[in-house]
Protein backbone atom coordinates (compact mmCIF):
# COMPACT_ATOMS: atom_id res chain seq x y z
CA UNK A 1 0.00 0.00 0.00
CA UNK A 2 1.13 3.43 -0.74
CA UNK A 3 0.39 4.58 2.42
CA UNK A 4 3.14 2.15 4.33
CA UNK A 5 6.06 4.71 4.19
CA UNK A 6 4.14 6.51 6.97
CA UNK A 7 4.53 3.23 8.56
CA UNK A 8 7.76 4.81 10.56
CA UNK A 9 5.68 7.85 11.81
CA UNK A 10 5.46 8.27 15.83
CA UNK A 11 2.96 6.00 17.08
CA UNK A 12 2.93 6.54 20.58
CA UNK A 13 1.75 10.23 21.93
CA UNK A 14 2.09 11.37 25.81
CA UNK A 15 -1.35 11.31 25.79
CA UNK A 16 -4.38 11.42 23.73
CA UNK A 17 -4.74 15.33 24.09
CA UNK A 18 -2.20 15.82 22.03
CA UNK A 19 -3.54 17.24 18.91
CA UNK A 20 -2.48 14.85 15.24
CA UNK A 21 -4.06 15.90 11.99
CA UNK A 22 -2.84 14.20 8.72
CA UNK A 23 -1.49 11.00 9.54
CA UNK A 24 -2.46 9.51 6.68
CA UNK A 25 -2.44 12.94 3.94
CA UNK A 26 -0.29 10.51 1.73
CA UNK A 27 -2.37 7.07 1.57
CA UNK A 28 -4.54 7.25 -1.30
CA UNK A 29 -8.65 6.92 -0.71
CA UNK A 30 -9.11 3.65 -2.56
CA UNK A 31 -6.09 2.03 -0.38
CA UNK A 32 -7.78 3.90 2.63
CA UNK A 33 -10.89 1.97 1.22
CA UNK A 34 -9.32 -1.62 0.88
CA UNK A 35 -7.48 -1.25 4.60
CA UNK A 36 -11.01 -0.51 6.10
CA UNK A 37 -12.61 -3.58 4.44
CA UNK A 38 -9.96 -5.90 5.41
CA UNK A 39 -8.10 -5.08 8.25
CA UNK A 40 -4.64 -5.49 7.17
CA UNK A 41 -3.92 -1.76 8.31
CA UNK A 42 -5.92 0.95 10.87
CA UNK A 43 -5.69 4.38 11.45
CA UNK A 44 -4.62 5.42 14.67
CA UNK A 45 -4.45 9.14 16.02
CA UNK A 46 -1.82 7.23 18.86
CA UNK A 47 -0.64 4.61 21.34
CA UNK A 48 -0.34 5.80 24.67
CA UNK A 49 0.89 3.40 28.17
CA UNK A 50 0.45 3.86 31.80
CA UNK A 51 -3.51 4.42 31.69
CA UNK A 52 -4.97 3.31 34.35
CA UNK A 53 -7.96 4.94 33.67
CA UNK A 54 -9.23 2.59 30.58
CA UNK A 55 -10.34 -0.43 32.00
CA UNK A 56 -8.28 -2.34 34.60
CA UNK A 57 -4.81 -2.13 35.59
CA UNK A 58 -2.30 -0.46 34.05
CA UNK A 59 -3.12 -0.54 30.44
CA UNK A 60 -1.51 0.03 26.49
CA UNK A 61 -4.30 2.43 24.68
CA UNK A 62 -4.33 2.44 20.98
CA UNK A 63 -6.28 5.62 20.02
CA UNK A 64 -8.30 5.06 17.01
CA UNK A 65 -9.44 7.44 13.93
CA UNK A 66 -13.35 7.74 12.79
CA UNK A 67 -16.29 9.28 14.13
CA UNK A 68 -19.31 10.52 13.17
CA UNK A 69 -20.88 11.01 16.71
CA UNK A 70 -19.49 14.75 17.35
CA UNK A 71 -20.47 14.85 21.08
CA UNK A 72 -20.28 18.32 22.06
CA UNK A 73 -18.57 17.43 24.70
CA UNK A 74 -16.26 15.27 22.58
CA UNK A 75 -12.11 16.49 23.69
CA UNK A 76 -10.49 14.31 20.72
CA UNK A 77 -12.29 15.84 17.70
CA UNK A 78 -9.01 15.33 15.55
CA UNK A 79 -10.15 11.98 16.19
CA UNK A 80 -13.09 12.34 13.65
CA UNK A 81 -11.56 11.75 10.62
CA UNK A 82 -9.51 9.04 9.38
CA UNK A 83 -7.19 11.54 7.48
CA UNK A 84 -6.08 12.68 10.42
CA UNK A 85 -4.94 9.09 11.97
CA UNK A 86 -1.69 7.59 11.24
CA UNK A 87 -1.80 4.58 8.94
CA UNK A 88 -0.53 1.07 10.73
CA UNK A 89 -0.13 -2.42 9.92
CA UNK A 90 -2.36 -5.04 11.67
CA UNK A 91 1.83 -6.41 12.18
CA UNK A 92 2.63 -2.84 13.53
CA UNK A 93 0.13 -2.89 16.12
CA UNK A 94 0.23 -5.86 17.27
CA UNK A 95 4.06 -5.92 17.61
CA UNK A 96 3.14 -2.74 19.86
CA UNK A 97 1.61 -4.90 22.09
CA UNK A 98 3.78 -7.54 22.09
CA UNK A 99 6.64 -4.79 23.16
CA UNK A 100 4.53 -4.19 26.41
CA UNK A 101 3.08 -7.73 27.03
CA UNK A 102 4.87 -8.64 30.13
CA UNK A 103 4.39 -5.29 31.57
CA UNK A 104 0.95 -5.06 31.26
CA UNK A 105 -0.05 -8.88 32.42
CA UNK A 106 2.30 -7.57 35.37
CA UNK A 107 0.26 -4.73 36.26
CA UNK A 108 -3.03 -6.24 35.98
CA UNK A 109 -3.95 -4.05 32.68
CA UNK A 110 -4.26 -4.60 29.10
CA UNK A 111 -4.91 -3.84 25.33
CA UNK A 112 -7.58 -1.16 25.42
CA UNK A 113 -8.88 0.29 22.11
CA UNK A 114 -10.24 3.63 22.08
CA UNK A 115 -10.82 6.35 19.97
CA UNK A 116 -12.50 8.29 18.09
CA UNK A 117 -15.45 5.03 17.32
CA UNK A 118 -13.07 1.83 17.22
CA UNK A 119 -16.04 -0.26 15.41
CA UNK A 120 -15.45 1.84 12.21
CA UNK A 121 -12.60 0.49 11.91
CA UNK A 122 -14.04 -3.24 12.83
CA UNK A 123 -11.85 -5.41 10.83
CA UNK A 124 -8.56 -3.69 12.37
CA UNK A 125 -10.35 -4.10 15.75
CA UNK A 126 -11.20 -7.42 15.43
CA UNK A 127 -8.12 -8.93 14.04
CA UNK A 128 -6.38 -6.62 16.49
CA UNK A 129 -8.16 -8.13 19.31
CA UNK A 130 -7.53 -11.92 18.51
CA UNK A 131 -3.55 -11.02 17.97
CA UNK A 132 -3.86 -9.66 21.93
CA UNK A 133 -5.27 -12.96 22.58
CA UNK A 134 -2.67 -14.91 21.12
CA UNK A 135 -0.65 -12.58 23.39
CA UNK A 136 -2.71 -13.36 26.41
CA UNK A 137 -3.34 -9.79 26.86
CA UNK A 138 -6.35 -8.76 28.53
CA UNK A 139 -8.51 -6.68 26.02
CA UNK A 140 -10.99 -4.14 26.39
CA UNK A 141 -12.59 -1.70 23.90
CA UNK A 142 -14.32 1.62 24.89
CA UNK A 143 -17.04 2.62 22.15
CA UNK A 144 -20.19 4.05 21.72
CA UNK A 145 -21.69 1.14 20.63
CA UNK A 146 -23.60 2.32 17.60
CA UNK A 147 -21.91 -0.22 14.79
CA UNK A 148 -21.95 -2.82 17.66
CA UNK A 149 -23.17 -5.66 14.88
CA UNK A 150 -20.00 -5.00 12.88
CA UNK A 151 -18.55 -7.90 15.19
CA UNK A 152 -19.59 -11.37 15.23
CA UNK A 153 -20.46 -13.24 18.36
CA UNK A 154 -17.01 -15.06 17.85
CA UNK A 155 -15.05 -11.66 17.66
CA UNK A 156 -16.84 -10.76 20.39
CA UNK A 157 -15.65 -13.34 22.57
CA UNK A 158 -12.13 -11.61 21.87
CA UNK A 159 -12.58 -8.75 23.79
CA UNK A 160 -12.63 -9.37 27.87
CA UNK A 161 -14.83 -5.98 28.64
CA UNK A 162 -16.49 -3.61 26.83
CA UNK A 163 -16.45 0.15 28.27
CA UNK A 164 -19.72 1.37 26.91
CA UNK A 165 -19.82 5.21 26.52
CA UNK A 166 -23.87 6.22 26.76
CA UNK A 167 -24.17 9.38 26.00
CA UNK A 168 -28.56 9.67 26.64
CA UNK A 169 -30.98 7.19 26.72
CA UNK A 170 -34.22 8.84 24.99
CA UNK A 171 -33.43 9.45 21.01
CA UNK A 172 -34.27 13.32 21.75
CA UNK A 173 -31.38 13.07 24.13
CA UNK A 174 -28.98 11.09 22.75
CA UNK A 175 -29.61 13.20 19.26
CA UNK A 176 -29.04 16.86 21.30
CA UNK A 177 -25.84 15.33 22.51
CA UNK A 178 -24.49 14.18 19.37
CA UNK A 179 -24.68 15.42 15.69
CA UNK A 180 -28.32 13.87 15.79
CA UNK A 181 -26.96 10.48 15.61
CA UNK A 182 -30.04 8.04 16.96
CA UNK A 183 -29.30 5.46 19.77
CA UNK A 184 -31.41 2.85 19.23
CA UNK A 185 -28.46 0.58 17.97
CA UNK A 186 -26.75 1.28 21.17
CA UNK A 187 -29.53 0.31 23.46
CA UNK A 188 -29.61 -3.38 20.80
CA UNK A 189 -25.61 -3.76 21.16
CA UNK A 190 -25.91 -3.75 25.05
CA UNK A 191 -28.95 -6.07 24.72
CA UNK A 192 -26.89 -8.43 22.93
CA UNK A 193 -23.97 -8.22 24.90
CA UNK A 194 -25.93 -8.96 28.15
CA UNK A 195 -27.39 -11.93 26.37
CA UNK A 196 -23.84 -13.22 26.01
CA UNK A 197 -22.86 -12.43 29.42
CA UNK A 198 -20.20 -10.33 28.08
CA UNK A 199 -19.09 -7.68 30.95
CA UNK A 200 -19.49 -4.18 30.65
CA UNK A 201 -18.72 -0.96 32.37
CA UNK A 202 -20.88 2.09 31.11
CA UNK A 203 -19.68 5.33 31.07
CA UNK A 204 -21.97 8.76 31.02
CA UNK A 205 -19.73 12.05 30.74
CA UNK A 206 -21.71 15.31 33.18
CA UNK A 207 -21.89 17.89 31.46
CA UNK A 208 -23.69 20.95 32.96
CA UNK A 209 -26.84 22.32 31.14
CA UNK A 210 -26.39 19.03 28.49
CA UNK A 211 -26.27 15.72 29.99
CA UNK A 212 -27.07 16.54 34.02
CA UNK A 213 -30.60 15.43 33.34
CA UNK A 214 -31.75 13.50 35.93
CA UNK A 215 -34.70 11.48 33.95
CA UNK A 216 -31.40 10.28 31.70
CA UNK A 217 -29.25 9.64 34.26
CA UNK A 218 -32.08 7.73 35.54
CA UNK A 219 -33.54 5.70 32.63
CA UNK A 220 -29.74 4.85 31.75
CA UNK A 221 -29.35 3.52 35.45
CA UNK A 222 -32.13 1.30 35.26
CA UNK A 223 -31.59 0.05 31.69
CA UNK A 224 -28.06 -0.65 32.67
CA UNK A 225 -29.30 -2.64 35.99
CA UNK A 226 -31.32 -4.78 34.14
CA UNK A 227 -28.63 -6.00 32.08
CA UNK A 228 -27.06 -7.92 34.70
CA UNK A 229 -23.92 -7.57 33.56
CA UNK A 230 -22.43 -4.33 34.18
CA UNK A 231 -19.63 -4.52 36.51
CA UNK A 232 -19.29 -0.76 37.77
CA UNK A 233 -21.10 2.56 36.18
CA UNK A 234 -18.58 6.04 35.80
CA UNK A 235 -19.71 9.47 35.45
CA UNK A 236 -16.67 10.95 34.25
CA UNK A 237 -17.07 14.72 34.74
CA UNK A 238 -17.21 17.49 31.84
CA UNK A 239 -13.42 18.81 31.36
CA UNK A 240 -12.00 21.18 28.65
CA UNK A 241 -8.53 19.60 28.13
CA UNK A 242 -10.27 19.40 24.01
CA UNK A 243 -11.37 22.53 23.65
CA UNK A 244 -7.96 24.31 21.99
CA UNK A 245 -8.72 21.11 19.29
CA UNK A 246 -11.82 22.52 18.19
CA UNK A 247 -10.36 26.30 18.39
CA UNK A 248 -7.32 24.41 16.53
CA UNK A 249 -9.79 22.60 13.94
CA UNK A 250 -11.93 25.61 13.10
CA UNK A 251 -14.96 23.95 14.43
CA UNK A 252 -17.86 25.29 16.45
CA UNK A 253 -17.47 24.61 20.44
CA UNK A 254 -20.57 24.90 22.05
CA UNK A 255 -19.41 24.68 25.52
CA UNK A 256 -17.11 27.71 25.96
CA UNK A 257 -19.01 28.83 28.68
CA UNK A 258 -19.80 25.61 30.24
CA UNK A 259 -17.82 24.89 33.41
CA UNK A 260 -16.73 21.60 34.98
CA UNK A 261 -19.76 19.90 37.23
CA UNK A 262 -19.68 20.56 40.81
CA UNK A 263 -18.50 17.95 43.20
CA UNK A 264 -22.47 17.91 44.43
CA UNK A 265 -23.84 17.25 40.91
CA UNK A 266 -21.19 14.25 40.46
CA UNK A 267 -22.01 12.69 43.83
CA UNK A 268 -25.36 13.19 42.64
CA UNK A 269 -25.37 11.54 39.60
CA UNK A 270 -23.52 8.90 41.33
CA UNK A 271 -26.23 8.48 43.93
CA UNK A 272 -28.63 8.08 40.94
CA UNK A 273 -27.05 5.29 39.08
CA UNK A 274 -26.13 3.79 42.71
CA UNK A 275 -29.97 3.98 43.26
CA UNK A 276 -30.52 1.68 40.74
CA UNK A 277 -28.31 -1.16 42.00
CA UNK A 278 -25.37 -0.16 40.06
CA UNK A 279 -21.32 0.03 41.45
CA UNK A 280 -20.98 3.51 40.48
CA UNK A 281 -18.17 5.90 41.01
S1 LIG B 1 -18.37 9.15 20.53
FE1 LIG B 1 -16.47 9.62 21.60
S2 LIG B 1 -14.97 10.10 19.98
FE2 LIG B 1 -17.01 10.16 19.05
S3 LIG B 1 -17.56 12.33 19.14
FE3 LIG B 1 -18.42 11.33 20.96
S4 LIG B 1 -16.89 11.62 22.57
FE4 LIG B 1 -15.88 12.03 20.58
Amino acid sequence: MAGAASDTSSLEAASPFELRVDGSAAVPEPDMRAAIKSGDMGFLHSFTTGSTVDGPGVRLVAWTTLCMFRCQFCHNPDTWTLHNGIPVTLGRATEEIRKYATGLKAMGGGLTISGGEPLMQARFVARLFAAAKQLRVHTAIESNGFYGERLSDEELEDIDLFILDMKGFTEAQHKRVTNGIANATVIAFARRLAALRRPMWLRYVLVPGLTDVESEMEQIAAFGASLGVVERAEILPFHKMGEYKWLRLGLDYTLTTTEPPTAEAVASAIAIFRAAGLNAL
